[in-house]
């Protein structure tokens, strides 16, 4: 026999039933998106290794250790795996002049790749959705994403999900603060891993978000960007969170919260739980009104999004509002094979009225017993068994069986036996009950 392969390392196959709960969730963020106006962007999934290098910042997790980057063999071009979708989304409003007639709402979704450690809630091919406002100054879109965020959780029934928000002003700003963190940084390097010894003069603000349980308190204590905001960034801040206020929408202020990637400037935040261990951030965010010119174009301003979907997914398994499984509204019963076609013309007309029929697949040797052809009728959660008999037949019609929930009356009025040329008529009243 020939070797088994399996999957790549942190990288998932999502099979039923878990890929109903998808679909669910998926559905739910499309529909609140159309609501805000925000509409689909779809980007591939490779791009140039540069976008990353430029957009991110050369100095993050990200690019130093967590890119999927090779040759195309065939032309020699520096290609990724996309960590993220901003950058992308980004270059391709620019290649397209999407912002051409005024700002522009996008939402995507779709696999990121990250070469981490695999654990719970942190994989190596993993989903996001992301939401982006492209174009607008802020900071009333700012409060739209986060409330927009906010809506999802009470859409999902999510609760103990905890904003948190902070303001990273401008780079002038950050400058000033880089000279006062260094010296706090340089006066304590003894305390400092090797990472952040390595980033003291590259991106001294990268080290306040390290995930070193023993740098915590130092960070904690360290020079605080907030102090170093000139006027402008404070106003914007102090709108953003009169926006939340006005919607009733609870943060804390982390005057640590810095971010990952260097794109980010003003307004940053994360959605966080304490329900899912060390993987707790389930959506996070920011402005990043530098970006277009850093990766070569025109300068605009932006904000944006995106939520890690196997922690949304796992935090609602936890909190058990899973939704059930979808199931048909009738399960077709044929006790013998030779009517088969017959029957499957009349499953086909019921699937066009609305109906969701599933029917009973028969081996080589037959449809099975009608005891079987049941069981698997009522484990596949429909309402209705639909029994093509012998006798129904003869008679032009086909014999409903409810197996679960309505009452049959609901459908067929005195008997349950339904003619045949009467589909439409009670495929109405099945689809209805
Ligand atoms: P973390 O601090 O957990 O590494 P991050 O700051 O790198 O997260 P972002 O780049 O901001 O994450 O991505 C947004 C969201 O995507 C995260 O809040 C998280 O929910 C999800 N996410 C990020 N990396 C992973 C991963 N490797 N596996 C699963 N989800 C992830
Ligand atoms: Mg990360």
């Amino acid at each position: 026999m020939a070797e088994k392969l399996s999957a790549v390392k942190g990288m998932n196959d999502i099979a039923p039933p878990a890929s109903a709960h998808w679909e669910w969730l998926e559905d739910i963020l499309r529909t609140l998106m159309r609501r805000y106006g925000y509409r689909n962007l779809r980007t591939p999934i490779v791009e140039p290794t540069a976008l990353f290098v430029r957009g991110l910042g050369e100095v993050t997790d990200i690019v130093e250790k967590e890119m999927y980057s090779f040759e195309d063999r065939l032309n020699g071009e520096q290609l990724t795996l996309r960590p993220e979708n901003t950058a992308g989304v980004v270059r391709a409003a620019l290649e397209h002049s999407l912002l051409y007639d005024g700002g522009k709402r996008l939402y995507y979704m779709g696999p990121m790749f990250r070469h981490e450690r695999p654990q719970r809630g942190r994989y190596r091919q993993f989903h996001q959705f992301g939401a982006e406002a492209l174009g607008f100054a802020g900071p009333d879109v700012d409060a739209e994403l986060i409330v927009l965020a906010c809506d999802l959780w009470a859409a999902l029934g999510l609760t103990g999900i905890e904003l948190e928000i902070n303001s990273l002003g401008q780079p002038t700003e950050r400058l000033a603060h880089r000279q006062a963190l260094i010296a706090y940084l340089e006066a304590h390097v003894d305390q400092l891993d090797e990472e952040a010894r390595r980033r003291l003069h590259s991106n001294p603000l990268r080290i306040l978000d390290t995930k070193n349980p023993a740098m915590q308190d130092l960070v904690n204590a360290a020079p605080r960007l907030m102090d170093h905001l000139g006027a402008a960034s404070l106003d914007h801040f102090n709108r953003l969170r009169s926006l939340l206020d006005a919607h009733g929408v609870s943060y804390r202020i982390n005057p640590r919260l810095v971010r990952g990637m260097d794109y980010y400037n003003l307004s940053v935040f994360e959605f966080v739980t304490t329900q899912l261990g060390s993987q707790g951030t389930v959506c996070a965010g920011g402005r990043y009104d530098g970006l277009f010119e850093q990766i070569g174009g025109k300068a605009a301003p932006a904000v944006g999004w995106a939520l890690g979907m196997e922690r949304i997914l796992e935090l609602l398994k936890e909190q058990g509002l899973l939704p059930e499984q979808p199931a048909p509204d009738a399960y077709a019963v044929v006790p013998d094979a030779a009517r088969v076609p017959q029957v499957m013309p009349v499953l086909r007309q019921l699937r066009q009225q609305g109906v969701n029929v599933q029917m009973h697949a028969g081996g080589a040797d037959g449809m099975g017993s009608m005891k079987s052809q049941f069981k698997k009728a009522d484990a596949s959660g429909a309402r209705f068994a639909l029994i093509f008999g012998e006798q129904e037949l003869e008679q032009g019609a086909v014999a409903l069986k409810a197996l679960r929930g309505p009452r049959l009356e609901a459908v067929a009025e005195a008997q349950s036996l339904l003619p045949l040329n009467a589909v439409a008529d009670w495929a109405a009243r099945l689809r209805g009950a």
